[in-house]
Formats: structure tokens, sequence, C-alpha cells
């Protein structure tokens, strides 16, 4: 195992782009929980509607697409992570390319602003859609490894931006020795994530559709796809550990790399678990003309398991367990008049 030693002092400045979304909340979150006295939060969206708001941080309103804001928010800091993106599920990246391919613009404007303001480390958030399509057309399949990007044939707009973003930060350091971090998350889900509106992934999506299914009394539920499709799907927890260690491992400087579970299951295993959580068994249809994504995608761990001896290892089962009755509180929190995380400011 070759992680380093090397950790920002505490009261050295962090910043994290994307702060009022999810993986970027939670991860201030575990920066607070460490103890770091000095976090940046920054997010395009007014601090009242992000999902997790601290005080412990410093929550500035800012676009990150815009070059200027961008220098101002990384003004001192030692570390960038930058989490900030237009995305959401299926639904959302088939539809929306353009707003995706226009997160080009955060981390064009983010790496640079970090390199002049001599940021130490730099981490992006990539994804599992910048690899090959072609890969990825049966539900039985291989699990895809690093160097299956190239040829490349990403997802169209969201995949190519990850894709050409991840090539920012490695010619950043080729070319100007800073040191820059890139992991290739799939599928994460978890509390304090989209669970509404749109823009929410499978795991939650599913989870609140067996829960109005309940509500409703009527115990159906429409299954985008035919079901067969498989994912694996990361636990928050494990996203957050592993871009700790990802960005403070000096072997993988400017390496593309999994952060994904391994466990695929198909979208119907998907469903049944979060059944079992609701307790109730409910009569599936199929909305096979729905954005589906690609007919199979799994994380080959390989990589992270041979460089930091430890690869995402939350069960499906206990990370829905921990996810469905979070959404519950959510959808009854709403229905008894609350403001929830989703939705915006009265
Ligand atoms: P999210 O939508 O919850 O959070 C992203 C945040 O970025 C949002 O709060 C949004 O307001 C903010 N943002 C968008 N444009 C911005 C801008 N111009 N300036 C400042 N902030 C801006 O998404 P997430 O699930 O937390 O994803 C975080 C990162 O991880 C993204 O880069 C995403 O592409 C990547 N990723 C996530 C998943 C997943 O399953 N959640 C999978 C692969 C990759």
């Amino acid at each position: 195992m070759s992680q380093t030693d090397y950790r920002a002092a505490k009261d050295e400045l962090i910043l994290v782009g994307g702060a009022g979304g999810f993986i970027g909340g939670a991860l201030v979150r575990h920066f607070v929980d460490l103890g770091y006295t000095r976090i940046r939060a920054v997010d395009k969206k007014p601090v009242e509607m992000w999902y997790q708001h601290l005080p412990e941080a410093e929550s500035l309103c800012l676009d990150l697409s815009d070059e200027e804001n961008c220098i101002k928010a990384c003004k001192d800091a030692t570390e960038v992570y930058n989490l900030a993106a237009d995305m959401g599920g299926m639904g959302f990246i088939e539809r929306f390319r353009v707003e995706c391919l226009r997160s080009i613009l955060i981390n064009t404007h983010l790496i640079e602003a970090a390199n002049k303001a001599g940021a130490r480390r730099y981490f992006y958030a990539s994804s599992a859609c910048a690899y090959n399509t072609d890969l990825q057309k049966d539900p039985e399949v291989r699990a895809l490894k690093e160097s299956d990007a190239y040829p490349a044939m990403a997802e169209r707009g969201y995949g190519w931006e990850k894709l050409l973003s991840e090539m920012f930060c490695e010619e950043y350091w080729a070319e100007r020795k800073m040191m820059t971090f890139i992991a290739r998350f799939h599928n994460v889900y978890g509390p304090w994530g989209t669970w509404d509106g749109g823009r929410e992934k499978a795991p939650a999506a599913l989870c609140r559709k067996v829960i109005e299914a309940k509500d409703s009394g009527k115990h159906e539920i429409e299954i985008w796809g035919d079901g067969a499709q498989t994912r694996s799907f990361m636990y928050i927890d494990d996203c957050i550990k592993g871009i700790d260690m990802i960005t403070h491992c000096d072997d993988l400087i400017a390496t593309p790399i999994n952060l994904g579970s391994s466990e695929l299951v198909s979208i119907n295993e998907l469903v049944s678990i979060a059944e079992g959580c609701g307790g109730v068994t409910l009569e599936r249809s199929y909305k096979l003309d729905a954005p589906r994504g690609v007919a199979g995608r799994n994380s080959d761990n390989t990589m992270i398991q041979d460089i930091l001896a430890w690869q995402p290892d939350t069960t499906l089962r206990d990370g829905i367990g921990k996810t469905y009755p979070w959404i519950e509180e959510q959808y009854v929190g709403r229905k008894a008049g609350k403001r929830v995380v989703t939705d915006v400011p009265l």
C-alpha cells in the first residue's frame, strides 16, 4: 500500500466546489469532522438550497463557470476539490447534453485558478460515463478497467465533458507540475442526495417509487427499461473515503482511477432490495422507451485494490437500508408541509 502520509495542516484552506450538492456536501462534512478549520464551500445555488449547509464552513454562492469567481474561490486554497457539475440521472444527462457539456467551463477555470493560487492538490470528479460505450452493450458486461476509456467513445455530452476535463488534469501535471487526482465515480447513492425532481438516479428514484406506491395504496411500480440492465452502486461514505485516499496518494497523480462498487446487480434486483426495505412486493411495469443508458456497467477494482489496498465495500443491501428510511423521512416531511432537501425555498 502506497498511501502517503501527506495531509494538509488543519488550518490550511480547503475549497470544495459543488458543496451545495450531494457529494460535495458530504465532503465538506467529512473535512469538518476531521477538524479542518478553514473550509470554503462554494456552489452556484443559493445557500438556502444546499443539501447540507454547515456553519463551520465558509459558504459562498458563486457560479464557478465564471473565471473571476474561480479566482475568488481559490484564493489561498491548499487543496481544491471540484465536485461542481450540471448533472443528474439518465433522464437528465440524455436530455440536457448542452448543459452537461457546459460544465467544461467549471473545470477549465477552476484548475487554472487553483494552479495560479498555488494549490498543492486538485481533485476532479469524473465518471464511469467517460468509458467507451461500445464496451457496455451487454448486461453481462466485463467490468471496466481504467484503460477502457480509450479508444474513446464516451457517453454523448456528459461523458465527453468528463473525458476532456480529465485530460486537462493530466496535462496540468505534465506541463505545470500541479498534482491532480481523478476518480471515475460509478453511481453514488445515499442520504442527502437528490431523490425527486428529475435529476435523481436509479437507487433514490426506486426507493421513492416504492414509498409512493405504499402511500397511495396502488401497489405498482414503473421501471425504466426492461429491468435487465446492470450497474454497480457505491454508497456515499465509501465515495468520500475514496476521494480522500486518492487525493493523498502520490502514486495516483494525474491517473484516472475507478471509484465504485464491483457488486453488479440488475435494476430488477435493485427494485427487490428497495421493496424489501418497504416490506412490500409491487406489480412491475416496464417503460421501454424511457432513458436507460448503457446495457451494463461495472467497476473493475483491481487498480484501487493494488494501490490503496481498499475498495468500496458497503453492500447494496446495507446502503439502501440506510438510504430508504432517509428518503421516506423526506417524503413524509414534504407531505406534512415541510421544505425538504430537493425543494426550492418558499
Ligand atoms: P449534485 O448535482 O448533487 O451536485 C453538483 C453541484 O454542483 C450542485 O449543487 C450544483 O448546483 C453545483 N454546480 C453546478 N454548476 C455549477 C457552477 N457553475 N458553479 C458552482 N456550482 C455548480 O451532483 P453529485 O452527485 O454531488 O455529483 C458531484 C460530482 O460527481 C459531479 O461532477 C458529477 O458529475 C460527479 N459524478 C457523480 C455521480 C453520482 O452518481 N452522483 C457519478 C459519477 C460522477
